[in-house]
């Protein structure tokens, strides 16, 4: 009888800890060994002794927290590609979250558990799809896990941006986006819409939407969005930081809607108590039509939900005839969306 992940993926202060590997996935304090699902602050911490990840991640990380504290050594691992690690067998595949993101599967005496860090189903044109994998655990997020967060398709949303953009061809539409990930989807998406006009945008999404060109994800002109030049900036998609959308900046550009793209703006009250005139419901995480399409395709008996709502999630699953367990790993936020 192979051993039940259990037995060899335990739950620490810092984390999920696989035991045979000696390694952490996605661990909230510096350890000797780390294995990081995707670039976003609180999956990718400073300070690791050794960093394990997909290309595009550890690039990421370099970027983000520099060369000295991404970790002292860094080993890249591409997609598909098989390690042994202490007797694991590690492989990383597509998580469909931001660029680089990827589960992490572990393959341990015939045990298969699979660490999704975070995830979500819809397209993406910025990084490549989720892949069901088979396995004993499953391992998954549950930032939307509630009957009420089923996302629409973001090119009906972004077709509300452009009708907007057309309804007020004076003004300068400034969208909050997270600055990885998040940023260069929308950019990604209006261009999938037909906006080839330049995109401008905050300081603060400059250098992730460089890396990512230089990683081969092409996003067509961008221009700095310079409030000095204000008239460049007439009927514009400006993109900038959720915190700068309604602040000294955002308003000193031409008669602003300050738009908002998150899986949180599903929420009313959200939208109006952020500023937001515009709410855009796009988001990189799993809405719950998904989350139980996920369980239900990775066949795993028993799910372990790392945070978020995992009341209604267990309770679903269990109509399902999966077993769920809340893991309650503190440190994972909805941060980042
Ligand atoms: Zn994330």
């Amino acid at each position: 009888m192979p051993p039940h992940p259990e037995s060899w993926l335990r739950v620490t202060e810092a984390g999920l800890f696989c035991e045979p590997g000696g390694f952490y996935i996605d661990p909230t304090r510096a350890v000797p060994r780390a294995v990081i699902t995707h670039g976003h602050s609180d999956h990718a911490r400073p300070g690791h002794m050794s960093v394990l990840g997909t290309p595009e991640t550890l690039a990421i990380m370099r970027l983000r927290m520099g060369e000295e504290r991404a970790g002292l050594t860094q080993q890249p691992l591409a997609y598909h590609s098989p390690l042994d690690i202490n007797g694991v067998r590690v492989t990383l595949v597509p998580a469909g979250h931001v660029l680089g993101s990827a589960q992490v599967v572990m393959d341990w005496q015939g045990s298969r558990a699979v660490v999704s860090g975070d995830y979500k189903r819809s397209p993406d044109p910025t990084c490549p799809p989720f892949e069901p994998v088979t396995c004993d655990v499953f391992v998954t997020e549950a930032t939307f896990a509630l009957p009420v967060f089923t996302h629409p398709k973001p090119a009906d949303e972004i077709a509300k941006l452009l009708r907007s953009a057309s309804l007020f061809p004076e003004r300068t539409h400034v969208i909050g986006a997270y600055s990885l990930g998040k940023a260069q989807r929308m950019i990604a998406l209006l261009r999938q819409s037909g906006w080839d006009r330049p995109v401008h945008l905050h300081g603060a999404h400059v250098a992730m939407c460089a890396l990512y060109e230089e990683l081969g994800v092409k996003l067509g002109p961008l221009l700095p969005a310079t409030v000095k030049d204000k008239a460049a900036l007439v009927g514009a998609m400006v993109l900038a930081p959720p915190s700068a959308i309604a602040d000294r900046w955002a308003r000193r550009l031409n008669d602003p809607i300050p738009c908002m793209a998150s899986g949180w703006m599903r929420i009313r009250a959200r939208a109006r108590q952020g500023g937001v005139e515009l709410p855009l419901v796009i988001s990189d995480h799993a809405d719950w039509p998904e989350l139980l399409r996920t369980a239900r395709e990775v066949q795993a008996p028993e799910i372990w939900i790392t945070h978020g709502r995992e009341d209604a999630l267990i309770h679903a699953l269990s109509g399902m005839g999966i077993r769920g367990r809340a893991l309650h790993l503190v440190g994972l936020e909805e941060g980042e969306e």
